[in-house]
């Protein structure tokens, strides 16, 4: 990077929800997340997923595909 055109970079700590503290640099102080390197399921290998938890079994529930 060039020197002079970009704005200034300071050191930041950002916070995920999982309680991980990862220092960085930005032009942003004290930036939150809800999720970063050490909880996303992409890099855990777990299953976490956010937003599609449960969608299959309304899906079974409402067509009784579950009995
Ligand atoms: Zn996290």
């Amino acid at each position: 990077m060039k020197q002079g055109i970009h704005p200034d970079y300071k050191p930041t700590t950002i916070r995920c929800a999982c309680g991980e503290v990862i220092e960085t640099s930005s032009t942003k102080s004290d930036i939150r997340v809800e999720i970063c390197s050490k909880c996303h399921p992409f890099f855990t290998g777990r299953q976490k997923l956010v937003d599609t938890g449960g969608r299959v079994d309304r899906f079974k529930k409402r067509y009784n595909l579950d009995k």
